[in-house]
C-alpha cells in the first residue's frame, strides 16, 4: 500500500465522487478525514474507510466558510498530527439560465466551488510537509461551455488557472498542485439534474460510450497523490471517456 501513514482530507465526501476518492485513498492505506456540509452519511463513509483498515474522522464543514475550514484543519491535526493530501472536491452545479441568474446564484457557486479552494488550500499550505499534495476537482466545463452553467463554467475555469500559480509557489516545498477534470460521472448530485433521456444523449456524445463512475475519477486522484506522480504539477487532467476530443 503506497499511502500508508499518510493523512488526507476529502471535502464533499459523504457521497458521489468525494466518497469514491475517500475509499480509493483508504485502499492505499491512507487515513482519511471525511468532510461534508451535511454530517449525514459522513460517519457511514468513515466506517467504510475503517473497514478497509485505515483510520477515519468525520467532520462537518461548509467549505465556503473560513471559520469552519479552519476548524476542519485543526481537528485533522489534533486527530492525526499531520496532513499530507488535500482533495478539494466539494462543488455544486445548479442550472440557471443566464438572464435569470441572480447575484446570489453567482456568489454561491463562486463561494462553494472556488473560494473554498482558496480557503482550504491556504490552510493546507501552512501545514503540508515536503512532498505534500493538493488535488482539485475541476470539470470539463472549464474547457467547454454548458448552457445554464455560466457561473459553474467560470468557477471551474478559474480553478485551472489558479493552480498554475499555486503550483509555482508551493514547488519551493516540493508540494504538487493539480486538478482532475471529470466528464459526465454518475453521482447522486448529477442524477438530481438529469433524466434517463438526457443520460442517453450524454452517452451518445462519449466516445467510450458510458457514463463515468466515481472510481474513474478516484483512480486519477490517487495517482496524483502517489510518489510516482511527484514530477507532475500545475496540470489539469481530463477524465471524460473522450467527450471533449471532438
Ligand atoms: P454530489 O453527488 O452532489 O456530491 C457533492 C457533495 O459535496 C455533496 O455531498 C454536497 O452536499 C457537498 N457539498 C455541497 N456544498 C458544500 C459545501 N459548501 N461544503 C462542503 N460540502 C458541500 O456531486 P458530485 O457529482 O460527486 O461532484 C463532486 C465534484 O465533482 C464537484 O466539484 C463537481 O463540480 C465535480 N464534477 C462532477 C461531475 C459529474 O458529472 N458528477 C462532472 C464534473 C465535475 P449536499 O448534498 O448536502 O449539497
Amino acid at each position: 500500500m503506497s499511502l500508508e501513514n499518510k493523512t488526507a482530507i476529502v471535502t464533499g465526501a459523504r457521497r458521489g465522487i468525494g466518497k469514491g476518492i475517500a475509499l480509493a485513498l483508504a485502499k492505499e492505506g491512507c487515513n482519511v478525514v471525511i468532510s461534508d456540509i451535511d454530517e449525514k452519511d459522513c460517519e457511514a463513509v468513515a466506517e467504510e474507510v475503517r473497514k478497509l483498515g485505515s483510520k477515519a474522522l468525520a467532520v462537518r464543514c461548509d467549505v465556503s466558510k473560513k471559520e469552519e475550514v479552519e476548524k476542519l484543519f485543526s481537528k485533522t491535526v489534533e486527530e492525526f498530527d499531520r496532513l499530507d493530501i488535500l482533495v478539494n472536491n466539494a462543488g455544486i452545479f445548479p442550472f440557471v439560465p443566464f438572464a435569470q441568474m441572480k447575484e446570489e446564484d453567482w456568489d454561491k457557486v463562486m463561494n462553494v466551488n472556488l473560494k473554498s479552494i482558496f480557503l482550504c488550500s491556504r490552510e493546507a499550505a501552512k501545514i503540508l510537509p515536503e512532498g505534500g499534495r493538493i488535488v482539485n476537482i475541476s470539470s470539463i466545463a472549464s474547457f467547454v461551455g454548458f448552457e445554464g452553467l455560466v457561473h459553474y463554467c467560470a468557477s471551474k475555469g478559474a480553478i485551472n488557472s489558479m493552480i498554475r500559480a499555486l503550483a509555482l509557489e508551493l514547488a519551493l516545498k516540493k508540494i504538487t498542485v493539480n486538478a482532475v477534470a471529470p466528464g459526465a460521472i454518475e453521482t447522486p448530485g448529477a442524477n438530481e439534474v438529469s433524466t434517463e433521456e438526457s443520460k442517453k444523449q450524454t452517452i451518445a456524445m462519449i466516445p467510450l460510450a458510458r457514463m463515468g463512475q466515481p472510481e474513474d475519477i478516484a483512480d486519477a486522484v490517487v495517482f496524483l497523490a502517489l510518489e510516482k506522480a511527484s514530477y507532475i504539477t500545475g496540470q489539469t487532467i481530463i477524465v471524460d471517456g473522450g467527450w471533449t476530443l471532438r
